[in-house]
């Protein structure tokens, strides 16, 4: 391990032994607020991230810090989540704008943006790699270390508390003691090992749409010294793509992701059934993509659809999505009638896209629709028409560690495992089936666990 960088950490050189207040795994948005905001008020900390590079999937991310605008709005868009880490999201909106705006990065003021989810929410844009650099460096000023290319081995458990973790990098194994261990390491969607067992059958074939080195670690590290796991571990948050795609990689992450237009088209299976209503959230789209037979569907659409996505979010992104979707060698098809779409669709294996539009459009003016349509009540009428192949891609799982309202993991009765604090994707259970906002939940709960170590310092 990187000793050079430890200056005031106590360390043992001799032994490998490193000793810190905190010992944070994984250097995103749950992490580096956790470990800056410990720094910043006088914590030692060691931050151990596997990537070459710290941010996770933080900095890839649309940067857009928001969440529901009240724990009742949260509630209602939410019921299956957890109330009480529902609460605390939504009553650390505030404080995390304010703990990011204070280190001097580049955060906007904080506006409505209901538009994006349909239903009342915040919304702030920040400087996310400027964030994490900041965070880094306020470890690094206040005598921790921030190591990357390491991965944790294994937890330490002294006298029935987690005491720091054994880390291996190119240099050995070290280990690095501290009485709270944050495990923040953004997941398990990487793992189709574990997609298969938690979310289902279908799930290990999922195209991954992350950081590449989300893959479970904190899940099996948490379970190894006894952690619960949250209800609904199949819950995950993604998008429909176009389908097929040739590469995709993170510059493809946001311009592919078809997250605004879901929402308003209509989603066929292969025989041209609608089978969702689209319009209430594209990561549940993504998900029931992903359970049908075929794993992939229809999205269908008009030229109103179209431009209201492509113009849509507050001007954060102007793309037309289905001549990028084309561009990129994805199956899209465009016509002036909505009859000649169903020759187009023939060789993909899908038909009855005709029927389907005129019998949307007619239960629509009816109120007859089955699913029925929430949002987005708009026929589709303007050509050109469109139908796009798509399928679904992982972001991350909403499954995770078991843990309270102040980070602290939980074992499977409930009970607080010492020393092990969890925050971001690795806590699992605050939403199912429903998303209101990563940034703001994996920052929230990074400033939470922060506050456990600032606590016992005091
Ligand atoms: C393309 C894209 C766009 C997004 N846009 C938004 C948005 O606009 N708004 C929003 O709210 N959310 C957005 N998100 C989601 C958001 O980025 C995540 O919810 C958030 O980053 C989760 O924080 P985290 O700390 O849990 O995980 P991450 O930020 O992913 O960090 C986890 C870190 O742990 C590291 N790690 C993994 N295993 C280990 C190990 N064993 N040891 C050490 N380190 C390890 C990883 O390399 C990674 O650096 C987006 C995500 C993506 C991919």
């Amino acid at each position: 391990m990187a000793r050079g960088l430890v200056v005031s950490v106590a360390a043992d050189e001799g032994q490998g032994v490193l000793e810190a207040d905190f010992l944070v795994v994984g250097a995103g948005m749950a992490g580096m607020t956790a470990a800056g905001f410990a720094a910043h008020h006088g914590a030692s900390v060691v931050v151990v991230e596997k990537g070459p590079k710290i941010g996770g999937s933080a900095v890839l991310s649309g940067g857009g810090l928001w969440t529901a605008a009240d724990v009742e709005t949260l509630r209602s868009v939410n019921p299956q989540g957890d109330p009480e880490l529902g609460r605390v999201l939504i009553e650390g909106y505030e404080a995390i704008g304010e703990w990011i705006e204070s280190t001097g990065v580049a955060i906007s003021e904080r506006r409505p943006s209901d538009v994006i989810q349909g239903f009342a929410s915040w919304g702030r844009s920040f400087d996310v790699l400027g964030y994490v650099q900041r965070c880094s460096r306020m470890v690094i000023d206040a005598g921790g270390a921030v190591v990357t290319g390491a991965t944790v081995q294994q937890l330490i458990v002294e006298n029935g508390q987690v005491a720091g973790a054994v880390v291996v990098d190119r240099d050995g194994e070290t280990s690095v003691k501290a009485p709270f261990t944050l495990l923040s390491s953004g997941g398990f969607q990487n793992d189709p090992v574990l997609r298969k067992k938690y979310i289902g059958e279908h799930a290990d074939s999922l195209l991954v749409r992350s950081n590449p080195n989300s893959a479970g670690d904190g899940l099996r590290l948490g379970m190894s010294v006894g952690a619960g796991i949250s209800p609904h571990m199949d819950g995950w948050y993604g998008h429909t793509v176009p389908y097929p795609l040739q590469r995709f990689t993170p510059a493809d992450y946001l311009r592919l992701a078809q997250f605004g237009l879901s929402p308003r088209s209509i989603l066929l299976d292969r025989a041209g059934n609608r089978f969702i209503d689209e319009s209430v959230g594209y990561y549940i789209n993504a998900q029931m993509v992903s359970r049908l037979p075929a794993g992939h569907a229809l999205l269908v659409f008009d030229d109103t659809a179209r431009a209201e996505d492509a113009s849509g979010f507050g001007a954060a992104e102007q793309i037309d999505r289905p001549r990028e979707a084309a561009r990129e060698g994805a199956r899209v098809a465009e016509a002036d009638h909505p009859g000649e779409l169903d020759a187009m669709v023939k060789p993909w294996g899908f038909s009855g896209v005709a029927t389907a539009i005129e019998q949307f459009n007619r239960d629509l003016a009816n109120d007859t629709l089955s699913p029925p349509r929430k949002r987005n009540r708009c026929p589709l009428r303007k050509a050109p028409f469109f139908a796009m192949e798509v399928q679904p891609a992982i972001t991350f799982t909403m499954g995770g560690l078991r843990i309270d309202g102040h980070a602290r993991v939980l074992d499977e009765r409930g009970q607080i495992i010492p020393g092990l604090l969890a925050a971001g994707v690795d806590a699992g259970g605050i939403y199912y089936m429903a998303y209101a906002g990563g940034l703001a939940y994996s920052g929230v709960f990074g400033m939470q666990a922060a506050e456990n170590v600032l606590s016992a310092r005091s």
